[in-house]
């Protein structure tokens, strides 16, 4: 005989009601009692229905069975293997039997994958479903990092040997220069649906009429209505044939954006079904946005935030740290990262490993590491300067995209890691200044980067600092 039972939650200003028939969730709904489109809410609507079921299933049977049934349900196909933090009331305790269970399916050993000394609550609902443990990655710290006239200790967490001895090298250059200057050019993340028409003359229609400048201000206050942080900056489109690729960037304060930037798009497009009834939705994504594929689009418009970062070495300095001559690294620049990367038709790679540096503080920070693809689009240019003496050095990186609210940035070693930058969280006085802070430290970051790894090609030492570093000599 199966019951019903109804939950009701209150979360700020928001009702939920959960019903479950059995164990299984019939319905589930939210009332704001006044901003229905909230992004902040719609959020914690997701995490809460996910929340309160694992809430309700903490009464279930199978929690009170011993570890070994509960691992035989799962091998045996009878407990589903997702549904065991919610089946169990322990998060914990899910991970751990799921990773026995996975060993017996496998018939393989999970040793050396850690389980014990992690928060499995704090990724419920948000990071990561089916957990058996954690990937450890060392973390290192580079620096101190001189931008602005500030100091930064920046974390990057890598098991490339070498990479961090070398953005150090780089951060102690530019210190001993008189330190980096940054510039944000632009800060918008993007999102373009594809809508199709029944001709390429109703698509036209569509484009002229959201490209109309008369217009903007009322798609922008619909659009603005998904979030406290989404502000609508532009909009521009792409024809290809009756299919429209509409891209829209918009401001998403400290986030990196994605989810905020789609709530505000499909808020657009509800309102503009009123006048293109015809319009048919293909995909809320077309890859003219374009998220973690590389594109021409990011590397010439910018995605997220586009930012350039320069520093004047001295010739001592080159002497010195970098152990080279300025005429060796304007000579090897022009011929490796211009003239190399163009011979390769490289698209935004016109650097010397800018992914290295981007990855690394992106992994210990918390952002999402998929998009190192067009956030290492970089161009690094090198020039003497101060008649041939200094080192005019620049890297321009237009499309970085991080956040520090949202997404990983939340658990607590990247927290830590942000913490220690000074941009952790929501930052209070100015929404988004934590992030753009980010996006300049990654950039002074693969600044140092580019200038280290450079000075290693041009004195002839990559190989052999790298059979030092890099290789144990178990290899050997
Ligand atoms: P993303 O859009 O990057 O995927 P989320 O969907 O996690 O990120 O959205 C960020 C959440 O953080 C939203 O619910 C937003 O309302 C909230 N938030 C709180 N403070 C800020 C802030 N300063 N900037 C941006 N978002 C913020």
């Amino acid at each position: 005989m199966f019951e019903m039972t109804a939950i009701i939650t209150f979360v700020g200003s928001c009702i939920y009601l959960v019903v479950y028939f059995g164990n299984t969730l019939v319905h589930h709904t939210h009332y704001f009692s006044d901003e229905d489109e909230d992004d902040e809410s719609a959020q914690e609507f997701t995490t809460n229905t996910v929340r309160c079921e694992y809430e309700y299933h903490r009464a279930s049977s199978l929690k009170r069975e011993g570890d070994e049934a509960v691992i035989r349900a799962v091998v045996s196909g009878e407990t589903p293997s997702y549904s065991l933090e919610s089946e169990l009331g322990d998060c914990k305790r899910a991970a751990v039997i799921r990773r026995m269970a996975v060993e017996r399916i496998a018939g393989k050993s999970l040793d050396g994958l850690p389980v014990d000394g992690f928060d499995y609550e704090s990724i419920l609902g948000r990071c990561c479903e089916m957990a058996v443990g954690y990937v450890q990655i060392p973390v290192g710290i580079a620096g101190p990092m001189l931008l602005d006239g500030k100091e930064f200790l920046v974390p990057m967490a890598t098991t490339e040997g070498c990479l961090l001895a070398s953005t150090n090298r780089g951060c102690k250059a530019i210190y001993a220069s008189g330190g980096a200057t940054g510039v944000l050019l632009k800060d918008g993340m993007t999102r373009a649906p594809v809508v199709r028409f029944g001709t390429a003359r109703r698509a036209a229609d569509l484009k002229f009429f959201v490209e109309e400048p008369r217009n903007f201000e009322t798609l922008a206050s619909v659009f603005n209505k998904s979030s406290r942080f989404a502000r609508l900056q532009s909009i521009r489109c792409a024809i290809a044939g009756k299919n429209l690729y509409i891209r829209f960037t918009c401001s998403t304060g400290d986030a990196m954006g994605m989810n905020m930037v789609s709530k505000g798009v499909q808020n657009v497009l509800e309102y503009l079904r009123a006048d293109f009834p015809d319009m048919d939705l293909i995909g809320i994504s077309g890859n003219y946005c374009s998220d973690k594929k590389p594109a021409a689009v990011n590397w010439i418009e910018g995605r997220g935030k586009s930012v350039v970062c320069e520093a004047i070495i001295k010739e001592e300095v080159v002497k010195t740290v970098l152990k080279t001559n300025v005429a060796s690294l304007v000579e090897l620049n022009m011929l490796k990262n211009l003239t190399g990367s163009a011979m390769a038709g490289a698209l935004g790679g016109f650097n010397a490993h800018a992914s290295n540096i981007v990855s690394a503080v992106y992994l210990a920070t918390g952002q999402d590491p998929a998009q190192n693809v067009e956030s290492s689009h970089c161009i690094t240019m090198m020039e003497a300067v101060n008649d041939g003496n200094d080192l005019h050095v620049s890297v321009t990186m237009p499309s970085i995209e991080v956040g520090t609210v949202g997404g990983g940035t939340q658990l607590a070693s990247q927290s830590a890691c942000l913490n220690l930058l000074g941009v952790k969280g929501a930052n209070k006085e100015s929404a988004g200044s934590n992030a753009r802070q980010l996006a300049m430290v990654v950039a002074a970051a693969v600044l140092a980067g580019e200038l280290s790894l450079m000075s290693a090609i041009a004195a002839g030492q990559l190989v052999k600092s790298h059979m030092k570093y890099n290789r144990s000599n178990k290899d050997n």
